[in-house]
């Protein structure tokens, strides 16, 4: 279902719950049988479903980007265990689901800036290298021909040096790597007072979504997935969603 908001170019969309049938092409069924069971489920399959349509008509040229929310989905989710408050792959089934539709080597860009380092979405693409990697986290670390790479950013760091981070470990591999289509993990759990607190003001997560769209235009004809990820302060969500919002929508 769509719905018109107050921006011109802006709809709300809200997400069919993937299939299990797509969720099992990248998790275990024990661990699909175990999740249903949880109260969480529902949640995660909605928010699941919501990345893969998202995925799909942001490739295809349907929408130019998008914003998902997510719940108990995300990136310390991998193939047969799940923590953290994520207990299914956001991207995975998304990217599968992609790849099977138009081409196998689809080449994919997903961006992690969640405060904690993306265990689940780094297992779920172990060993593709048409996935690249970038997780800024605790321990610096280049794998598999620099498709998989963390970025340890040690304790103090603020807007500026975060940025300057983002721009050098992040955007020239971007552009040596040319993705098709950039997704990116946005944990906001990295803002002051948070409980993976890198010294980021709230300010900083639009200028950031605004730096990463710019890069997206440059190297994939500006296809770019937002996905929400850590973060419980909610003063924070209320502020910098409607703004990335906003970044998405501008041309
Ligand atoms: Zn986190
Ligand atoms: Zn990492």
């Amino acid at each position: 279902m769509e719905k018109q908001l107050a921006l011109p170019n802006v709809v709300l969309i809200e997400p069919k719950p993937v299939s299990e049938e797509l969720l099992l092409k990248v998790h275990t069924k024990e661990l699909v049988e175990r999740t249903k069971r949880q109260w969480y489920w529902r949640g995660a399959v909605l928010s699941v479903g919501g990345m893969v349509e998202a995925l799909e008509m942001v490739y295809d040229g349907r929408l130019r980007n998008a914003l998902v929310f997510d719940v108990a989905a995300g990136h310390h989710a991998g193939p047969s265990s799940a923590w953290g408050g994520t207990y299914l792959s956001l991207t995975g089934p998304a990217v599968v689901n992609l790849r099977e539709k138009h081409r196998r080597d689809i080449k994919v860009a997903i961006l992690d800036t969640d405060a904690h380092h993306g265990d689940g979405t780094r297992a779920v693409f172990r060993g593709d290298k048409n996935t690249l990697h970038v997780c800024f986290c605790y321990h610096s670390t280049v794998e598999e021909d620099g498709t998989k790479v963390c970025v340890g950013l040690g304790w103090a760091v603020g807007d500026q040096d975060y940025m300057e981070r983002v721009k050098q470990e992040f955007i020239p591999r971007a552009k040596e790597f040319k993705p098709e289509i950039v997704i990116h993990l946005l944990g906001h759990d990295t803002c002051i007072g948070d409980y993976g607190d890198r010294g980021l003001s709230p300010e900083f997560f639009p200028k950031l979504v605004e730096v990463v769209k710019q890069c997206a235009e440059e190297v994939c004809g500006g296809r770019y997935v937002v996905a929400s990820h850590g973060g419980y302060r909610r003063d924070v969500a209320e502020y910098i969603f409607p703004k990335i919002i906003e970044v998405l929508a501008s041309r």
